[in-house]
């Protein structure tokens, strides 16, 4: 097969030989999505030519038989259906063809049909020889494949070289001309082809049960690109699972181009939520998705959880759920029934959503999202549009397609979503003091052992404590009282927390005694660090009752040896506390 020319252009200005004594003799038309082809099978004077094709093309396909062979040469016009682009030639042939044995073979329904061409050529039916033509050397059967718009189409099977001429069956609408399909994408540019002329599965079933009982090697089709040996029980198979007839419903359906293009972001909506696992995934995906087909400037959620908050799900956050005060818009529509959306009356689009930021209305296509056991509106899919748009049965049909995934996907981010913040509230709760919000001791020993890890296999990873206690705090509780204690271990425990880094680990180790450890720093840092702690603390300022009561603390400040344990580190710390209180308090004293 001369598969490998330079261009495909280039050899398509010849007869092609698309397997032996077989050739394509079409003709390339500039924009034409459907590109007729006819074939020849090369037999002597008993040559066939395979679906004669139309006026606009005969002079190039006659052009090319004759570089091949004699046109008279020809006894057999096979036409597998009626169509102009099959037949439109044969007044052009009848005028031509001198021999008096040539015949038009076609089914008897075609000729019903073909007949008003007035044809001097003879009809020959399919169906009044068995199904069979038998050649010199060769048999062609004839397989009987009604499509939707033609209840007589069949297709030719050549015995001798394994070539299905399958006429509409196996077309394909292709953007660029390929003459032979290169890999499975050819499948893309078939299933439109069949969707749309296919008036049901069954009747596609039948026709490829009946086209499986050949040997097929090579599917010569009438449109589209000729399927390669490699490729043709992928394709059979594919079309044979092909879900089909069901938009021939749809009234606009003589648009095939814009058809095609909703149909295909229908599949990709659905195909997005089987292939993408997380919620960004397929908020990304379908962005893209309804990008080819409208004006979309952005895509956000709003899913209302279990406890009442409001989970806004958007590029900003890339899709990780944040919760938010609901805008108006969502308050309003929010927990609304099916009825009371209907009766709001309004286009899922069009709707003007208030632009919290610039203040101004947009345009948006709003998705209402119930539960699939559920009678309210759980979550909104907000589709912003650049510019407004004219309702569409196009737009309705890609919401009604778009809005059960998305429910999924929603709901199913709901989920992580409250799972994680239940998690996190649970963590919180076991590390942190819920006083102070100092971490905990328990917190602290599994946190501190892994720096001392760290320390142990690298001398540079220093870390430092201080241990400060609060100084006559037990004064505090007996004049003020215990509140008036608890709000003084808060305002200290907020002098630690704003002079940490994200590294440090402050720890309410229990009563008005906290530990800082921190990473990485020599002791004269720790002490800078506790000094600005000591004096901050110095100069809280408290409300009645303790308004111009003085708190102050102390401090005991350690750096970790190698290898040394908890206890004793935190031990020689303590004894440098006791010295500082001993010294007088509001002070801070390092440990040998
Ligand atoms: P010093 O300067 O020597 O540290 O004197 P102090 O009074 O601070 O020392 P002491 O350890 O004797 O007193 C600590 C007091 O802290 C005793 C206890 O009642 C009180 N305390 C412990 N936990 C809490 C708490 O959670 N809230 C309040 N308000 N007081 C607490
Ligand atoms: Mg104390
Ligand atoms: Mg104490």
């Amino acid at each position: 097969m001369p598969l490998d020319s330079p261009t495909e252009m280039d050899c398509t200005r010849n007869p092609v030989e698309i397997a032996e004594r077989v050739w394509w003799v079409g003709h390339v038309q500039a924009d034409d999505p459907f590109q007729c082809h006819v074939y020849l099978i090369e037999q002597g004077e008993q040559s066939v030519l395979i679906d004669p094709g139309s006026r606009l093309t005969f002079r190039h396909t006659l052009r090319k038989i004759e570089s091949i062979i004699p046109f008279s040469f020809i006894r057999y016009f096979i036409c597998h259906h009626q169509d102009p682009d099959i037949t439109g030639a044969l007044p052009v042939i009848d005028e031509i063809v001198s021999r008096d044995d040539a015949v038009l073979v076609t089914h008897w329904r075609a000729q019903t049909l073909i007949k008003h061409y007035a044809p001097k050529l003879p009809f020959w039916l399919v169906d009044e020889h068995d199904w069979e033509l038998r050649l010199d050397d060769r048999v062609l059967s004839f397989v009987f494949t009604p499509y939707a718009h033609f209840p007589g189409a069949f297709c030719t099977f050549d015995h001798r070289s394994g070539v299905l001429f399958s006429s509409d069956l196996f077309g394909g609408f292709t953007e660029e001309f390929s003459l032979f399909a290169r890999d499975e994408r050819y499948f893309e540019a078939m299933r439109p082809f069949h969707e749309h002329y296919m008036p049901s599965r069954d009747i596609l079933a039948y026709a490829i049960a009946r086209i499986e009982e050949y040997p097929v090697r090579i599917i010569a089709p009438q449109h589209g690109s000729i399927i390669p040996a490699n490729l043709t029980g992928f394709m059979i198979n594919e079309l044979k699972n092909l879900d089909c007839g069901i938009y021939l419903m749809a009234r606009e359906s003589s648009d095939i181009q814009r058809l095609v293009k909703l149909n295909q972001a229908l599949r990709d909506i659905t195909q997005t939520m089987v292939v993408s696992r997380d919620f960004q995934g397929i908020a990304t995906n379908l962005l893209a998705i309804v990008q080819r087909l409208l004006p979309v400037h952005s895509l956000e959620f709003y899913a209302r959880m279990e406890d009442g908050t409001l989970l806004h799900l958007a590029p900003e956050t890339r899709y990780r759920g944040v919760v938010v005060a609901a805008p108006p818009f969502v308050v309003e529509l929010i927990d609304k029934t099916r009825q009371e959306w209907a009766s709001t009356q309004r286009r899922a689009y069009h709707y003007h959503v208030q632009s919290e930021a610039a203040g101004q209305t947009t345009a948006a296509i709003l998705l209402p999202l119930f539960p699939p056991d559920g009678d309210t509106i759980q979550a909104l899919a907000v589709i912003h549009l650049q510019t407004e748009i004219p309702a569409s049965s196009d737009i309705d049909q890609l919401i009604e397609q778009a809005t059960l995934p998305l429910q999924v996907a929603v709901e199913r981010e709901v989920i992580y979503r409250t799972l994680d913040m239940e998690r996190q509230r649970f963590y919180e709760h076991s590390i942190r003091d819920p006083l102070t919000g100092l971490f905990t001791r328990f917190y602290m020993l599994d946190m501190v052992q892994r720096l001392f890890n760290i320390h142990d296999r690298d001398p540079n990873a220093l870390v430092a404590v201080a241990i400060m206690d609060i100084d006559h705090f037990k004064d505090i509780n007996d004049t003020f009282g215990h509140n008036q204690g608890d709000i003084v271990l808060q305002q200290v425990a907020g002098v630690m927390l704003e002079n940490v880094r994200s590294g440090d680990l402050p720890v309410r180790l229990g009563g008005e005694e906290f530990a800082l450890f921190v990473i990485g720093q020599s002791l004269d840092n720790m002490g800078l660090l506790a000094e600005r702690i000591r004096s901050q603390v110095a100069a809280l300022s408290f409300a009645a009752p303790m308004a111009g009561r003085k708190i102050t603390l102390s401090a005991g400040l350690a750096l970790r040896r190698q290898q040394e344990n908890l206890t004793d580190f935190i031990q020689r710390a303590d004894m440098a506390l006791y010295a500082a209180k001993r010294a007088g308090r509001d002070r801070q004293r390092v440990a040998s």
